[in-house]
C-alpha cells in the first residue's frame, strides 16, 4: 500500500534548516493496521501529511498502491487524496455551522456528488459509527467521542483504501478513546489499512505492528508492544 525509501524532509525556520525526517525506510501492507509512535517533535505528523499528500517531500521515493508520489501537482494530489485517503485529527476538523450529516458528507461535496446521494451515503456512515440519531446537530451539540465519529464517518464516506489517523484519541477520555480504537478495529477488520500515530501505549498495542520514531528517524519496527509500555516483542 504504502513504500518508502530513503525519505527526507526539511523545513526552513529562519536561516536554518530543521531537518525533520532523516533517511526513513517504511513500508505498510495492505490491509495492516500500523501504529506509529514516538515522543512529540519526532516527526509523526510530518510524515503522516506526507503519506497523505498534505505535504511535500525533499528527497527519497514514496509509492502509494504502487504508483510514484512524486512532483505531483496540488491537483493531481488532490485527486490521489480523494481516492485513496480518509483523514482523522485529534482536533476533529468539523466544520462548526453543519450538521453531523452535513460534515459526513463533505467529502463528497468536493467530489461532486449530487445532495441526495451524497446525504444519503453519508447517513450510512453515520449509522455505521452509531450516530444515525445525531444527523442533524452541530457539532457543538456532541460530546468529543461523538465528533470523532463523524469525522470516521468522514473519513469512510468516500470509501478510501486507507485511513490515516493523527492522534485520534489524543483529546479524549480513556474510556472514549477505546470505543474510538475498537471502530478503527472494525474497520481494519473490514479489510482498511489503518495507520494511526498515537503516544499511548494501550492504543498501540491494539495495532498489529507499532514503527516507533526518534528524532526523525524509524528506530524500530516490530509487532506489537505490552499494554504497559514494553519494547517490541521482535524489534526490527
Ligand atoms: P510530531 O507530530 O512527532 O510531534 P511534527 O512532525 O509535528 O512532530 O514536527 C517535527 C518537527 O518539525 C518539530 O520540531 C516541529 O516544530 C517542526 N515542524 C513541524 N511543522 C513545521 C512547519 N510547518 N514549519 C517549521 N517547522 C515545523
Ligand atoms: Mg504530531
Amino acid at each position: 500500500m504504502i513504500r518508502l525509501e530513503q525519505i527526507n524532509k526539511s523545513y526552513r525556520v529562519g536561516q536554518h534548516a530543521l531537518h525533520v525526517l532523516r533517511d526513513v525506510d517504511m513500508s505498510v501492507d495492505r490491509g495492516e493496521m500500523v501504529a506509529i509512535m514516538g515522543s512529540s517533535g519526532s516527526g509523526k505528523s510530518t510524515l503522516l501529511n506526507i503519506l497523505g499528500l498534505l505535504d511535500r517531500y525533499d528527497s527519497g521515493v514514496y509509492y502509494l498502491d504502487d504508483t510514484l508520489m512524486q512532483g505531483l501537482s496540488e491537483r493531481q494530489a488532490a485527486a490521489y487524496r480523494n481516492r485513496f485517503i480518509g483523514f482523522v485529527f485529534q482536533s476533529f476538523h468539523l466544520l462548526p455551522f453543519k450538521n453531523a450529516l452535513e460534515n459526513a458528507a463533505l467529502p463528497l461535496y468536493y467530489q461532486g456528488v449530487s445532495r441526495r446521494r451524497r446525504n444519503r451515503y453519508a447517513m450510512e456512515y453515520l449509522e455505521r459509527v452509531g450516530l444515525a440519531e445525531w444527523a442533524e446537530h452541530l457539532p457543538s451539540e456532541m460530546s468529543g467521542g461523538q465528533k470523532q465519529r463523524v469525522a470516521i464517518a468522514r473519513a469512510l464516506v468516500t470509501e478510501p483504501r486507507m485511513i490515516l489517523a493523527d492522534e485520534p484519541t489524543g483529546a479524549l477520555d480513556s474510556v472514549t478513546s477505546g470505543q474510538i480504537m475498537e471502530l478503527l478495529e472494525e474497520v481494519h477488520r473490514d479489510g482498511m489499512t489503518v495507520v494511526v500515530v498515537t503516544h499511548e501505549h494501550d492504543i498501540a498495542a491494539r495495532t498489529d505492528r507499532v514503527i516507533r520514531f526518534r528524532d526523525g528517524q524509524v528506530e524500530s519496527d516490530g509487532r506489537t508492544v505490552s499494554p504497559d509500555g514494553g519494547e517490541p516483542s521482535q524489534a526490527a
